[in-house]
């Protein structure tokens, strides 16, 4: 059964009794969100969906598609190498300048009663009640929200192809091509499509215009499907105890500061001790966009002046949170021209310092994407996959942009997997990236229209353990 048909029976199915979700992927930490939080943690749309009763999941949906069976917990899959000890004449550890002050344990009530559990608190909470079939709707309600403007563009530019439809022709084909290529698809897949659509409205003698759309969203997500198989959109943390880095790279405004902070946030209040390092110390005012996210969330950020070398606050960052016992440290990094060699170099040189601190890190090297630049993210991609070892993609922006095809390019052009999502601009709209919900959330006019919504948890706190 190809992957259409696979949602397509799970979103439509009647829903049933509750059925546990996937543990694989669920929180061993802290209850739930503290929907009572008085920051902007619970949006209304997240508000109304967890008032729904539905309940939920299809156990095979989230799996079947991505053959994920690497656990959060395995080493690095695409573990950076250079663990060659160079000589570098690197930063000396100064007598920690430190110019960051702690951040004063100041607002949100309820968080900060997360915070003083620290981690210990991660193993004592049972992991079953922490996901419930409600946050699972509002979390698909997220991705129908955030993914609205791309089905409603997607939706009309169906229409516009059928409305002087007048038979399958080459002329008609050639739309269809012209009409994909709009939709972010990316040109490999449009041209995919188109063929294997010529191919089966002859065979089956396919007429009706609904029945020709219906075949197009069909190819487009069965291929989808098929090439993420080999796919895997798991984040990897370091073993229990051990230090976590995630690297951050990607191009000014893409989103890399404020999807750390979002990160960052959901992180500590899955009861993770999390350390930020303020990286990008090129764009003006970005350490101390840094610096209020780290007072949002609670999380300290070890920074440096602006001007400074990134790879001295880096080499710091990691040092204090070896000392002290950080789980994660999410690192920025200025925003560079994929293409320019001094500071891809620059990029190389923070990585080798991490690597060579934490041997197995940073386990992501993650390229934060801006999605709303459609075909410009895409090509971005590929010159940052040239140079640097990425091991997932943060789209973010989705929810300004019509543009969600995106990733579908990414997927079969890049063969990088998407492992986070940004659906708009609350804290929780960082998502891990669902892609059954994805496709679901695009295409569910055709898929199923309005049906039941079933699905598995992808809040980013479902990947920690
Ligand atoms: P950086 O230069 O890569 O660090 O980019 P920033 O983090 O400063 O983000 C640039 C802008 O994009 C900011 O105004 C963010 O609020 C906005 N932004 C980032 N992610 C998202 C998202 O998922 N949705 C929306 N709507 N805006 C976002």
């Amino acid at each position: 059964m190809g992957l259409f048909d696979r949602i397509k029976k799970a979103f439509s199915a009647e829903p049933e009794k509750e059925t546990p979700v996937e543990q694989d992927q669920a929180i061993p930490e802290t209850p739930v969100e503290s929907d009572a939080t008085p920051v902007e943690s619970q949006t209304p749309a997240e508000t109304a969906a967890a008032e729904k009763t539905e309940t939920d999941e299809p156990a095979s949906l989230a799996t079947e598609d991505d053959s994920e069976t690497v656990s959060p917990l395995d080493t690095p899959t695409a573990a950076p190498v250079n663990s060659e000890p160079e000589p570098e004449p690197e930063p000396e550890p100064e007598p920690e300048p430190e110019p960051e002050p702690e951040p004063e344990p100041e607002p949100e009530p309820v968080e900060a009663s997360a915070v003083t559990e620290e981690s210990d608190a991660i193993e004592e909470v049972p992991e079953t009640e922490a996901v419930t079939g409600d946050m699972q709707a509002a979390e698909t309600k997220k991705y129908d929200d955030g993914l609205e403007k791309s089905r409603l563009t997607f939706g009309q530019r169906l229409n516009a192809l059928f409305a002087n439809f007048r038979s399958v022709d080459e002329a008609f084909f050639d739309d269809v091509e012209e009409m994909l290529i709009e939709a972010d698809v990316g040109y490999e897949t449009a041209m995919k499509i188109a063929d294997e659509l010529r191919d089966e409205v002859k065979l089956r003698n396919v007429k009706k215009p609904e029945a020709v759309s219906q075949a197009i969203v069909e190819k487009l997500v069965d291929l989808y499907g098929q090439e993420g198989q080999a796919e895997d959109s798991q984040l990897h943390f370091a073993p229990q105890g051990e230090l976590t880095v995630f690297l951050f790279v990607g191009v000014n405004g893409a989103g890399k500061t404020t999807s750390i902070g979002k990160f960052a946030h959901q992180l500590e209040k899955a009861g993770k001790k999390v350390l930020l390092a303020a990286g990008d110390t090129f764009r003006a005012g970005a350490i101390e966009q840094l610096q209020e996210w780290g007072r949002r969330d609670n999380v300290p950020v070890v920074a440096s002046a602006a001007g400074s070398d990134p790879a001295s606050v880096v080499y710091d960052a990691v040092k204090r949170a070896k000392e002290e016992q950080f789980d994660i440290l999410l690192v920025d990094t200025a925003g560079r021209l994929q293409n320019n060699v001094n500071l891809m170099k620059e990029l190389e040189k923070v990585k080798r310092i991490i690597t060579r601190e934490v041997p197995a890190a940073p386990q992501e090297v993650l390229l934060v994407l801006d999605a709303t630049t459609g075909q410009n993210a895409l090509v971005q991609a590929k010159q940052f996959k040239q140079t640097t070892d990425v091991t997932g993609i943060v789209l973010t922006k989705l929810d300004g942009s019509a543009k969600g095809g995106i990733v579908l390019a990414v997927r079969t052009e890049l063969h990088l997997p998407v492992k986070m999502v940004g659906l708009g601009e609350q804290m929780n709209d960082l998502q891990l990236f669902d892609p059954n919900r994805f496709v679901y959330g695009l295409f569910k006019d055709i898929i199923v229209g309005d049906g039941p919504q079933k699905t598995t948890d992808t809040d980013v706190s479902q990947a920690i353990k």
